[in-house]
């Protein structure tokens, strides 16, 4: 519980209509687009929506003081539980705080504030012919803090990489109220330790991004989209390999199973021939449409020998709309699919995403789970869904070691737990697996050093306090 005393502080310093704590309120803060379930533990006492870096700094000072959990949130799209309020205390909201703050054409950065929608600071760049190109799938409402939040990656991480890619320096607000600026416009700096890339990815558990200065580059003049339909993973996994052998890198390669496939279809009533196991969505972008037609057709001669079905190119941007809206839509037609669905987020090396797709088959055939696999597989970067319904107790049992099985086969290849969407509260007990003890103890140190008492966004990455 947080006093009234404590309460009146917090209005003073955002002012009173940006302290939420009708109960109505504070549940809307309370779960995020994860898998995990409504409870009441995870509502917050406090919502606070500053607008300021100076109003971060004042909420943050407050909390340290009287020892109050904090959780960041930006538009709590996140997959792995990050802006849930597992201790109560604050929900701090971002989302006022979405203005930019410069535009440096000559230099071609911009820095914007922390609670920008990630399509608004596309589409602001677009308009000055500057291209930003992270683009996760929830681009549309997901903010740029909540990206750097957790390193978003996004299809186009195959030739333009992925969120920390582009953020030059952070403006950070630490867990006493302290600011700290990071980074700067320099392309070349070593001075010091890289705090930028440390705060990127970091899950709000070091500190509160408000400000992040972003590099861009030239927008490509010219793009177009294919689809491949393939008979076989295998056929599709190989193709997307020679390509990339071959020099003709893709903005995008996305690949769907067949599980995805059909879920796609039911949900757009779209007419699927049944022999497709595999579908491949590709994004090339060049100088102009002589560039785009010489590499389509480069990746349907190669396409073309690993037994490809049926190969389209976009011939206008609303075929290319239509085709990306089945890739964009795929999360809710799985999930329309069964009572409950834990999607997992594993990044391999390019090489295994085979092997690592058949072996997810035959976990979803021991355990009797439907799984269905889609990913950026340009990078490796896999999500399974494994479909459930947990009101079965034969499900509830289960479920977890198949989800064990699935980390157990990515990390046997070399991989990770997440390519993108970070450990949140769901993958905390896989760390020490994936790290081993000496990466734990290093990341333990540091959580240490910049929150010595273990306010910020408590029970994310770490299960206890550290
Ligand atoms: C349909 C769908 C598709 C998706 N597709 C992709 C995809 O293609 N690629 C991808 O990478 N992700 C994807 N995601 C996951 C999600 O959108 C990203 O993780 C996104 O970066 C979260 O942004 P957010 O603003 O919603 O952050 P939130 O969910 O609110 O927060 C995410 C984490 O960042 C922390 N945080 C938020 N703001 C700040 C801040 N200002 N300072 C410090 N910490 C902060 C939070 O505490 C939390 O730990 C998808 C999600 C959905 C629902």
């Amino acid at each position: 519980m947080i006093s009234n005393e404590i309460k009146n502080k917090l209005q003073a310093v955002v002012g009173p209509e940006y302290v939420l704590d009708a109960e109505i309120d504070c549940f809307g803060y309370s779960y995020d687009s994860s898998f995990i379930p409504l409870s009441p533990n995870n509502i917050p006492d406090l919502v606070v929506r500053p607008a300021t870096t100076v109003q971060v700094a004042g909420v943050m000072a407050l909390a340290n003081n009287y020892g109050i959990p904090v959780t960041p949130r930006g538009t709590a799209s996140g997959r792995t539980g990050g802006s849930i309020p597992l201790a109560g205390g604050i929900s701090l909201s971002l989302e006022r705080m979405a203005n930019v703050v410069e535009f440096d054409e000559k230099n071609m950065m911009i820095t914007v504030e922390a609670g920008m929608r990630t399509i608004d600071v596309y589409n602001f760049c677009a308009a000055k012919g500057l291209f930003y190109p992270p683009d996760p799938a929830s681009w549309k409402y997901s903010t740029i803090g909540g990206n750097v939040g957790e390193n978003a990656g996004g299809m186009r991480a195959v030739k333009y990489g992925v969120t920390s890619n582009y953020v030059m320096g952070l403006e950070v607000v630490l867990a006493d109220g302290t600011i700290l600026n990071t980074g700067g416009k320099a392309i070349k700096n070593v001075t010091g330790y890289n705090l930028t890339q440390l705060f990127t990815g970091s899950e709000g558990t070091l500190g509160i991004i408000t400000k992040i200065l972003m590099r861009l580059i030239p927008m490509p003049k010219a793009r177009n989209t294919l689809q491949l339909m393939f008979p076989s993973i295998e056929g599709a996994c190989d193709t997307i390999h020679q390509m990339l052998q071959s020099g003709v890198v893709p903005a995008s390669a996305e690949l769907m199973d067949k599980t995805s496939i059909q879920a796609v279809a039911r949900h757009r009533k779209l007419d699927i021939d049944p022999a497709i196991e595999a579908c491949v969505i590709i994004e090339i972008d060049g100088d102009d449409n002589e560039d785009l037609e010489k590499q389509a057709q480069q990746i349907a001669a190669i396409a073309r020998r690993f037994e490809v079905k049926e190969v389209h190119i976009a011939g206008t941007l609303k075929e290319s709309e239509e085709i990306w809206a089945i890739r964009r839509g795929l999360s809710s037609a799985i999930g329309a699919m069964a009572p409950n669905r834990f999607g997992e987020d594993i990044s391999v090396p390019r090489d295994a995403f085979p092997a690592v797709v058949r072996q997810i088959r035959k976990i979803s055939e021991k355990y009797k789970f439907t799984i269905a696999v889609y990913g950026h597989a340009g990078d490796g970067n896999i999500h399974p869904s494994v479909l459930c319904d947990m009101s079965k107790p034969e499900d509830a049992e289960r479920i977890h070691h198949a989800i064990d099985e699935i980390f157990a086969a990515a990390l046997a290849v070399g991989g990770t737990l997440s390519g993108e969407h970070g450990i949140g509260i769901t993958k905390r007990s896989y760390l020490e697996k994936a790290l081993g003890q000496a990466g734990v103890n290093t990341l333990k140190a540091i959580k240490q050093a910049l929150d010595p008492k273990g306010i910020l966004n408590p029970g994310k990455i770490w299960e206890n306090k550290v």
